[in-house]
C-alpha cells in the first residue's frame, strides 16, 4: 500500500481491498518501524488518524466521501492543530498544543483524510536542510548519510519512504519545492494567495504559501482541490474560484511554449544539464516547442530575499516573548531578563540570525537602503517574469543546483546553504506558483525538475507534470531501504 498513489488507494477503498482503518494502520505501523531511522514526525497523532478512518469508513460503505475520503496525511508541524502539539520545529514552542485548526488542517479533514501525525522541519522554517530543527536532522531515505532538504525535509522524508502517502509543506523561498527534488517526489507551491494561510505559522508573511506534496501530480491535484480557496480569516487570501484541478490533468501538450532561462543553464551542473535535455525530449515528443527566455534580475533573487524574509520574520517572531504562551524562561529576575532569556533559549542559531539581521534591515537609519532597495529589486523581478510569460506559457529549469547534499556539509557556512535555493527563490519573491517534479537521479539520488507558470496557472503546471509522469516513471522509484 506504500508505494501505491494516492489515486490509487482511493480506488482500492472504493474496490474494498481494505478499509480507511486498515490503510491508516498500516502507515502507523511503517511510522513505528522507520522514524526512529528517518526522523522525520515529531507527532504522531494516532487516534486522531484512527477515528478520522473509521468516520470515513462509514461513509465509504453508504456510497458517500469524496476522492480524498479515508486517505491518510501528514501535516508539517507550522500548521496549527487542536490539542496536538504545533512546535514549528522549535524549543519555543515545544509546549504548544494549538487552540484551533489551521483552514487547511480543517480543509483536508474536511475532505475525509485521517491525519498521521505531524512532521519535522526546520526552525521555523529557515532552512534548506531540515538541520536547523529542535529535533535534529531527517534523514534523506535514500541516502541517510544526506539531508532530504528544508524546510519541509520531514514531509519529503515521510512521503518518499512510505510512511504517509502525501503530506502538506510550505514554501518562503523553495521549501516544498527543495525538498520534494531532494526527496524523488512532486511538490506545488501555489500562487501566493491561493492557500489560506490562517493557522499556518508566519515566517515571512509576503512569501509564504502552502502547498501540497505526494508521489505524482495526480496527487497534488487532488491535494491542492482540498487545500485551495478563498479564506476571510487571511487578508492576503484571493478570492477566486478554483478550477478542477483534476479535469485538466490529460489535455494536450502541443504547441505549449515552455520558456528556458538562459540565467538557469549559464552555470548549470552538467550532470543536472543532462537530466533536463532528456526531459526536454520527452516534452518535445509530446509537441511543446522551446524558448530561450532571459529574466535579467533573477541573480539579485537570493540577496533580495535574505533583506525581505528576515524582515519579516523580525517582526513575526516578536511574539515569542514568553508572555503569551511558548516556552519561558526559568525563574526571570524582571521583565526584560524574562524577554532576553526567553528568546535566548527558545530560539536556535538560525533563528536569532535572522532576527538580527531583520531589525538591523528595519532599523530607522537602514530601511531605506536594505528593506526599501530589496522591495524594488522583488519588483524588478516580478516584471521579468511578467515579461517572460508574454511569450511562453511555462518556464522550465533545475529546481536545485545539486542533488542532496550531507548532512553536516553546509551548517558552518550559511552563504553555500543559502545558494541552495538559487532556483526556487524568485519565484516567491514574484509570487507566482512553481512545481517539482523528480527528473532522474545524479549519484543514486534523485534530482527535480522545475515548472514555473504564471499567477493561478497551477492547473497548467499540474496538466505538464502529469503528462511526463506518464511517460517516465521517476515519481515512482522507491529507495530501496524502504520498499
Ligand atoms: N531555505 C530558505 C530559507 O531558509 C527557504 C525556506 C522556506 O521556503 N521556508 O529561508
Amino acid at each position: 500500500m506504500h508505494t501505491k498513489t494516492l489515486a490509487e488507494l482511493a480506488a482500492g477503498l472504493k474496490a474494498r481491498e481494505y478499509s480507511s482503518r486498515e490503510l491508516v494502520q498500516h502507515f502507523l505501523d511503517r511510522i513505528d518501524w522507520y522514524n526512529g531511522t528517518l526522523n522525520a514526525f515529531v507527532t504522531v497523532s494516532r487516534e486522531r488518524a484512527l477515528a478520522a478512518a473509521d468516520a470515513a469508513d462509514d461513509r465509504l460503505a453508504k456510497g458517500e466521501g469524496g476522492p480524498l475520503s479515508g486517505l491518510p496525511i501528514g501535516q508539517k508541524d507550522i500548521f496549527c492543530t487542536q490539542d496536538i502539539k504545533t512546535s514549528c520545529g522549535s524549543r519555543m514552542l515545544d509546549n504548544f498544543p494549538a487552540p484551533y485548526d489551521a483552514t487547511v488542517v480543517t480543509k483536508l479533514q474536511d475532505a475525509g483524510t485521517a491525519l498521521l501525525g505531524k512532521l519535522n522541519m526546520d526552525e521555523f522554517a529557515m532552512g534548506s536542510s531540515n538541520e536547523t530543527s529542535f529535533y535534529g536532522p531527517v534523514k534523506n531515505p535514500w541516502d541517510l548519510d544526506c539531508v532530504p532538504g528544508g524546510s519541509s525535509g520531514g514531509s519529503a522524508a515521510a512521503v518518499a519512504a512510505g510512511l504517509a502517502p502525501a503530506a502538506t509543506g510550505t514554501d518562503t523561498g523553495g521549501s516544498i519545492r527543495q525538498p520534494a527534488a531532494f526527496c524523488g517526489i512532486t511538490g506545488v507551491k501555489p500562487t501566493y494567495g491561493r492557500v489560506s494561510r490562517w493557522g499556518m505559522i508566519a515566517f515571512a508573511s509576503s512569501l509564504d504559501q502552502g502547498g501540497p506534496m505526494a508521489r505524482s501530480a495526480e496527487d497534488c491535484a487532488l491535494l491542492l482541490q482540498a487545500m485551495a480557496g478563498f479564506d476571510a480569516r487571511d487578508s492576503t487570501s484571493v478570492d477566486q474560484p478554483v478550477p478542477d484541478y483534476s479535469a485538466a490533468l490529460n489535455d494536450s501538450l502541443e504547441g505549449l511554449r515552455i520558456g528556458l532561462p538562459s540565467e538557469f543553464f549559464s552555470d548549470l551542473d552538467q550532470r543536472m544539464a543532462a537530466v533536463l535535455d532528456a526531459a526536454m525530449n520527452e516534452y518535445r515528443k509530446l509537441g511543446v516547442e522551446f524558448k530561450e527566455v532571459s529574466l535579467p534580475n533573477i541573480g539579485l533573487s537570493v540577496p533580495a530575499y535574505y533583506v525581505i524574509a528576515p524582515s519579516e520574520c523580525s517582526s513575526n517572531l516578536a511574539r515569542y516573548d514568553g508572555v503569551r504562551y511558548g516556552y519561558r524562561c526559568e525563574d526571570p529576575r524582571d521583565l526584560e531578563d524574562l524577554y532576553m532569556r526567553t528568546r535566548g533559549e527558545g530560539f536556535g542559531a538560525e533563528v536569532k540570525r535572522r532576527i538580527l539581521i531583520g531589525t538591523y534591515a528595519l532599523s530607522a537609519g537602514y530601511y531605506d537602503a536594505y528593506y526599501l532597495k530589496a522591495q524594488k529589486v522583488r519588483r524588478l523581478i516580478a516584471d521579468d517574469f511578467k515579461q517572460v510569460f508574454e511569450d511562453v506559457d511555462v518556464i522550465l529549469g533545475p529546481t536545485t543546483p545539486t542533488p542532496a547534499f550531507g548532512i553536516g556539509e553546509k551548517t558552518g557556512d550559511p552563504i553555500s546553504m543559502y545558494l541552495s535555493d538559487i532556483y526556487t527563490i524568485a519565484v516567491n519573491l514574484a509570487g507566482l506558483p512553481g512545481m517539482s517534479i523528480p527528473a532522474g537521479f545524479i549519484d543514486g539520488k534523485p534530482v527535480g525538475l522545475q515548472l514555473i507558470g504564471g499567477y493561478f496557472g497551477e492547473a497548467r503546471l499540474l496538466n505538464v507534470a502529469h503528462r511526463y509522469q506518464q511517460v517516465t516513471d521517476w515519481h515512482r522509484k522507491i529507495p530501496e531501504a524502504f520498499a
